[in-house]
């Protein structure tokens, strides 16, 4: 899965694992896991994160491989979250190499940037309740800054703060964006418009995906 911060990724991945019983490798989540019960690669990758500084490259990639080359992994995976730049593809090409494996597809969600600014500074969350969440725009609780569901404060989070989004943003285009390249380069690359109805977003990608799946069983 290719794309920006906010085009839905996650979601669609998750959605795409319901369908077809993709495993879902979400990076974020590998690391916490792998650093919560100190793994080899945990154990290294947390003396980075205590030390303040990006964990590198090689780590990342050592993590994914071996969830690659799991057994869960055989019938297919999604890699949400990675790779985020060329030097992560180029490592994750030669890992898949190595496994006599290859990408079927990078399936990238486009997205202009107003739109995401606009899709993630509108949202809201309760304090009391995390999963209360409401968007001031599109989906607005009854009275302005109160929780539909009980009557709680509703905040901003710093990371939907307008800042923060388009550096994130900045960070993608710099590092991520070349990757749409590199794979439309391979041959692998499907675009889909972020911007049409969750619901219809993940129609066409399961639709996608069937179709992958039919001509490389
Ligand atoms: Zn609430």
């Amino acid at each position: 899965m290719l794309g920006p911060p906010g085009a839905g990724k996650g979601t669609q991945a998750e959605r795409l694992h319901e369908d077809f019983g993709l495993l879902h490798i979400a990076t974020g989540d590998i690391l916490r896991a792998e650093v919560a019960s100190s793994t080899p690669l945990g154990i290294e990758a947390k003396r980075y994160m205590d030390a303040g500084e990006l964990v590198p490259d090689e780590v990342i990639v050592g993590m994914i491989t071996q969830r690659i080359s799991g057994g869960d992994a055989r019938d297919g995976f999604l890699l949400d979250g990675f790779p985020r730049n060329e030097r992560q593809a180029d490592a994750l090409g030669e890992a898949l190499e190595e496994l006599e494996r290859r990408l079927t597809a990078a399936l990238l969600i486009e997205m202009p940037d107003e739109a995401l600014v606009r899709r993630l500074t509108g949202r809201r969350m309760c304090v009391k309740n995390p999963t209360h969440i409401y968007h001031v725009e599109f989906d607005p609780p009854k009275h302005e800054g109160v929780c539909d569901q009980d009557g709680s404060r509703l905040i901003q989070r710093d990371d939907d703060k307008e800042e923060t989004i388009r550096r994130r943003l900045q960070v993608y285009h710099s590092q991520t964006e070349p990757l749409i390249a590199h794979y439309d380069a391979e041959g692998v690359l499907r675009r889909f418009d972020g911007t049409r109805d969750p619901d219809e977003v993940h129609a066409r990608l399961r639709a996608t995906v069937a179709t992958l799946r039919l001509e490389d069983p």
